[in-house]
């Protein structure tokens, strides 16, 4: 054991006994026995990262690359061999898998609602379409689109829109709260909810009361041609989906009846009879 290594256990080199009994001082006992059996099966073991305790009890991430020198009797005489102080280089692993963690969560959520974006919902309705095509169960979507919120940006302004958009998208986060339900931005003032195994009745209940749940955040909108206040207009359908079909045509169907709850006079849910 050199200078390095008595520093990194934090004792002098005097004190460190040559013999290979100190090392139980160090390692865990099963652990030790655990590389003297791969050792005497194999010659070498390289980069085996384990806990190493050091002088006052303090432990630190090690790693180990080890040789043993046998006789011919396969007996080993000595093992000689590096040990490395890999914490910097696993908190460095550590700071980077979060990052990319973090990365990842930005990569899918829309920056102003903290909503699911339009990338992670087509992912989303991509997977529960095939999901829903093996298990033959109902797969239902909302579409929902504020009404006259090109009015509402005229009058209070864009930050006011903006403060708007994130109030309602606070609604659609609470009406969905299943673990497999997904609430999404879909673009500008329009959202769209993706209720798994959920029939019609289910998926106009969930869009009824988010509709409901805007209008009781009584936002104010002079220049709405509906009310005088924030409404919105939903468009829903729950599908049997099929190998025929694609996800695409839910979102078409929705569409459509989203046109219609806006051409029948807005602030209502529309659904396909
Ligand atoms: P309708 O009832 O028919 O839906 O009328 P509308 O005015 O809501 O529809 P239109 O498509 O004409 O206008 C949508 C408006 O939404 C236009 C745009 O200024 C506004 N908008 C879209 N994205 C944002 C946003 O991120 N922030 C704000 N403040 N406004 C947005
Ligand atoms: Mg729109
Ligand atoms: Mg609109």
């Amino acid at each position: 054991m050199n200078q390095a290594m008595s520093s990194l256990l934090g004792f002098a080199p005097e004190k460190i006994a040559k013999k290979l009994s100190i090392i139980n001082f160090f390692v865990d006992a099963t652990e030790w026995q655990n590389i003297l059996d791969f050792l005497k099966k194999n010659t070498s073991i390289t980069e085996y990262d384990f806990w190493l305790g050091k002088k006052g009890g303090t432990r630190f991430i090690a790693s180990f690359s080890l040789n043993a020198r046998k006789r011919k009797s396969g007996e080993i005489l000595y093992i000689d061999g590096v040990i490395q102080d890999i914490t910097d280089k696993r908190q460095a692993e550590a700071k980077l898998q979060e990052t990319n963690h973090r990365l990842e969560i930005l990569s899918t959520t829309d920056g102003l609602t903290g909503l699911a974006n339009r990338r992670f919902f087509d992912e989303s309705l991509l997977k529960e379409y095939s999901r829903h095509s093996r298990s033959g169960k109902n797969l239902a979507l909302i579409l929902l689109d504020i009404d006259c919120f090109k009015a509402y940006n005229d009058s209070y302004g864009h930050i006011a829109g903006d403060k708007c958009l994130q109030k309602i998208s606070k609604i659609l986060a609470d009406f969905t709260h299943r673990p497999s339900d997904l609430a999404a931005r879909y673009g500008g003032e329009e959202f769209v909810c993706i209720l798994p195994e959920t029939d019609l009745d289910g998926a106009i209940a969930v869009a009824e009361k988010i509709r409901c749940g805007i209008m009781d955040l009584t936002i104010p909108h002079k220049s709405s041609r509906v009310e005088d206040l924030v409404t919105a207009s939903l468009g829903v359908v729950s599908v049997r989906c099929s190998n025929d079909g694609s996800p695409q045509d839910i979102i078409e169907q929705a569409d459509a009846l989203l046109y219609q709850a806006k051409e029948s006079g807005r602030n209502r849910v529309e659904v396909a009879l």
